[in-house]
């Protein structure tokens, strides 16, 4: 196998290269700051907006190495190369390719999305031999909606409840859906306000040059604004003297438990994960000649390439075998 899973850590095989490890290891390449993706490593590779959100989370990083999308990196050690380009999944998220000196290619893409975003760069199609791909909504059934046209619909929605004397408030992730929603809502004229959290972070895009305008919450909501929250963030309001519905923008809202699991009025498709049909339409295009699914459904996503004549199989834990013990 190309990469081996150890311990809930993936690595490149016969390098030292950790990818989004989730305990400390020597040497990371951290695809994005998402909570799950991250930890304090003794050097982390990655983009330097990715490397700017994670010391936003995590405190001051150890050795740091900044790539940007494009640039190359050799590792000393393990005679490989390092680039990385853009994921589309939020702000500074990338995939890299790890170049092995006989010329073969693997890709890892992190989390990633096909759909075209305003405050993160458009994903790439990466060619190469192997591909490593997440397989968060990999399942047939998930098939998104274009992604413009949803938040069309959830400025309607929200200018409706204004109407009605309501106060509409979009529940999202702090990191990324957060902002890009913001953007999103801010494009289609409605002021946004947000919680303490999101709106930190939408300082820090700012600051990274991804204008993200938007309120940070006072204590009310002021007329005809739409709030931007995390649902923990919310849930002291409930119940306020501002009459507020809630809507939660996830791409669990296709299943039927979409709004009750993010304790919403109701739920809108909208992701920053690939759909089924994108990661086919990447593992088809880029010309690997083997998938390695991960993540969420990577068994199904893998079985849904091989029906499609892409030699896929999901990654698993290297299981450490023991010696028997005696009667
Ligand atoms: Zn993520």
């Amino acid at each position: 196998m190309p990469v081996e899973l150890k311990q809930g850590s993936l690595r490149v095989s016969h390098t030292p290269l950790h990818l989004d490890a989730r305990r400390r290891t020597p040497l990371c390449f951290v695809s994005h700051a998402h909570a799950d993706h991250i930890a304090r490593h003794e050097r982390t590779v990655a983009t330097p907006q990715t490397l700017a959100l994670m010391a936003h989370r995590l405190g001051p990083l150890e050795a740091t190495v900044p790539l940007r999308f494009g640039e190359r990196l050799s590792l000393e050690s393990g005679d490989v190369e390092l680039e990385l380009f853009p994921a589309g999944h939020v702000l500074g998220a990338a995939q890299v390719r790890v170049t092995r000196p006989d010329g073969h290619r693997l890709v890892y893409t992190g989390d990633v999305s096909l759909a075209p975003a305003l405050t993160a760069a458009p994903a790439a199609v990466v060619p190469c031999d192997t591909l490593v791909v997440e397989a968060t909504f990999g399942h047939p059934r998930y098939v998104f909606p274009p992604r413009e046209g949803v938040y069309d619909e959830v400025a309607a929605w929200a200018r409706t409840q204004l109407g009605r004397g309501l106060v509409p408030v979009m529940l999202t992730y702090g990191l990324g859906k957060g902002q890009e929603t913001i953007a999103q809502l801010v494009a289609r004229g409605l002021p946004v306000c947000t919680d303490a959290g999101i709106h930190a972070v939408a300082g820090l895009y700012e600051a990274l040059g991804v204008p993200v305008p938007s309120r940070c919450f006072d204590g009310a909501f002021r007329e005809g604004e739409v709030g931007v929250f995390t649902p923990k963030a919310l849930e002291p309001l409930r119940g306020g003297p501002q009459k507020l519905v809630t809507a939660a923008l996830t791409g669990w809202a296709l299943e039927s438990w979409g709004a009750r699991r993010s304790g919403a009025d109701v739920a809108f498709p909208v992701s920053d994960h690939a759909d089924f049909p994108s990661l086919l339409h990447y593992a088809r295009s880029c010309g690997a000649r083997e998938v390695i699914t991960l993540f969420g459904f990577k068994e199904e996503l893998a079985k849904a390439l091989k029906a499609h004549g892409v030699f896929a199989r999901a990654v698993h834990e290297r299981v450490q075998m023991s010696l028997p013990l005696g009667p």
